[in-house]
């Protein structure tokens, strides 16, 4: 028996009629007798609402709240209704989708009447939106006749640390518990389906392993069973020289590296969590990724082959937009040892990941790249502990700029790469704001102006004719 995990986006169960797509999509390999183990994220937008809810709860708009229960509840008994047929198995549905609910209600109620919202309670919110969408999938595979069993991430046996908000999977005891719950059942023919996203501490606690997180729960479970796949459905044909919602001629690449996929995967490449590919490398389970709107398409296969069949270094550009860039400068760096450190541990005990980092050999400046949304958090912790100790004299950011990354494994020690890159942007007139190249030289990643960013991919992409084969 081919053993294989589907995973699939917010967009391939936005609807009734998606979910009723992916249920048949299942049920195709299940009946051709693969053993499948489903992996579900939240129907399209909800973990997006969910964040605002949490919001609103905190801002004690108890109103908000009210209408939001009836917004979700709406939403998803319409998706039950078109994805469900047989009565029983509908109810069945709705009875649980109703009570879950609830429970959300009072859960936003409870943070209203605090008026405080702490990374825990907000986790505990964010698992709402994967806890509805895996009963309404099981039910929708039931509809086709298949056995199946609904589970949230913690009940499959998902078990992280408390770093709530991005939380990271204990392999050990995660795979132990998958075993015992999971793993018969594929044996006795029943599909499991699990709330991707979500997990829980060892007391219990729910945590979210970041967002985008159900793929690192398809392939967490994928390495955990000894899959022999892992299919992350999506809502386009696969991995593409660049984001084909800016860049209309990107073109599909069939075959990629672990590293290489992981690389763009951490680069904006929304198309992946940027860990998930690391419990799959170390085991050599095989990924795909593929269209829910078009399966005919094999997609991208992402296995530990380098393929070579592009001579060109530059094989996909990638941004990411909602970024930050934060500059501290000041004579007093110079030559002080353990001031950048300082800078950084700074940084990492305030639970700020960096996400590009450079410096100036002169040693009085250092600029690095993290998420927009942490950029007041970054700045007073900076402030705080930098300021008045003659250490560094000025913290400066600029929140209007992108990240561009051309990635490609023939990079490495291909001269020239570079200087085709920045020739390109020069030529466009797009003022370059900071440069890193990863050891790795898998990548080349800048900092530019937003307004600049889809000028800035689109010249690299001419540039290397990523869109001819
Ligand atoms: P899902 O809901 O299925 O997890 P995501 O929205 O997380 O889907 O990721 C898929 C999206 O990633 C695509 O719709 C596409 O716009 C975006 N994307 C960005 N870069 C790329 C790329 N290089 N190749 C394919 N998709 C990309
Ligand atoms: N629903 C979560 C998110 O929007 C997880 C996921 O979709 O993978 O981030
Ligand atoms: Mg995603």
């Amino acid at each position: 028996m081919k053993k294989i995990v589907m995973k699939f986006g917010g967009t391939s169960v936005a609807t009734g009629e998606n979910i009723r797509n992916v249920a048949s999509l299942v049920a195709e390999s299940v009946k051709q007798g693969s053993g499948v183990i489903v992996v579900v994220s939240a129907l399209d937008g909800v973990t997006d609402e969910l964040f605002e809810a949490a919001e609103q709860a905190r801002k004690e708009k108890q109103a908000y709240i009210q209408a939001f229960k009836q917004r979700m509840l709406e939403r998803h008994c319409i998706a039950i209704k078109k994805a469900i047929k047989n009565a029983a198995v509908r109810k069945e549905a709705e009875q649980i989708v109703g009570k879950i609910i609830d429970e959300l209600e009072k859960v936003l109620t409870g943070i209203c009447y605090v008026g405080e919202l702490t990374p825990k309670s907000k986790d505990y919110v964010l698992s709402f939106g994967e806890r509805l969408s895996a009963p309404i999938v099981c039910g929708a595979l039931r509809d086709l006749k298949l056995k199946s069993q609904a589970f949230t991430g913690k009940e499959a046996g998902i078990v992280t640390d408390s770093n709530f908000g991005d939380a990271n999977p204990l392999f050990n005891v995660t795979k132990h518990q998958l075993k015992e719950r999971i793993e018969p059942l594929l044996e006795e023919k029943v599909t499991p389906v699990v709330s991707g996203y979500i997990a829980a501490t060892q007391d219990g606690v729910v945590t979210t392993l970041g967002r985008g997180g159900s793929d690192y729960t398809a392939t967490i479970i994928a390495a955990a069973l000894a899959m022999d796949e892992v299919w992350i459905w999506t809502d386009v044909d696969g991995i593409m020289t660049a984001d084909p919602k800016i860049i209309p001629s990107a073109r599909l690449l069939p075959q990629l590296s672990y590293q290489e996929a992981a690389e763009l995967a951490i680069f904006g490449a929304k198309a992946m969590h940027p860990r998930a590919l690391e419990p799959i490398m170390k085991e050599n389970i095989p990924a795909r990724i593929r269209n829910v709107f078009n399966p005919e398409n094999p997609g991208t296969l992402i296995s530990s082959e380098t393929t070579t069949t592009r001579k060109d270094a530059v094989k996909a550009v990638a941004i990411i937009k909602d970024v930050a860039m934060i500059n501290v400068s000041g004579g007093g760096m110079v030559g002080a040892p353990g001031s950048y450190a300082r800078i950084l541990d700074l940084l990492g005990k305030n639970g700020i990941n960096i996400m590009m980092i450079s410096a100036a050999a002169s040693e009085a400046n250092i600029s690095v790249v993290i998420r927009r949304s942490l950029l007041g958090r970054a700045l007073s912790a900076l402030e705080i502990a930098l300021m008045g100790r003659g250490f560094a004299s000025d913290v400066t950011a600029e929140d209007d700029v992108s990240v561009v990354a051309a990635m490609g494994a023939n990079m490495k020690g291909t001269p020239g790469v570079a200087s085709r890159i920045f020739n390109t942007q020069a030529k466009n007139e797009i003022n370059i704001r900071m440069i890193a190249q990863g050891s790795s030289e898998l990548n080349i990643s800048f900092v530019v102006k937003e307004k600049d960013g889809k000028a800035a991919v689109q010249a690299i992409h001419d540039e290397f004719k990523l869109d001819i084969i």
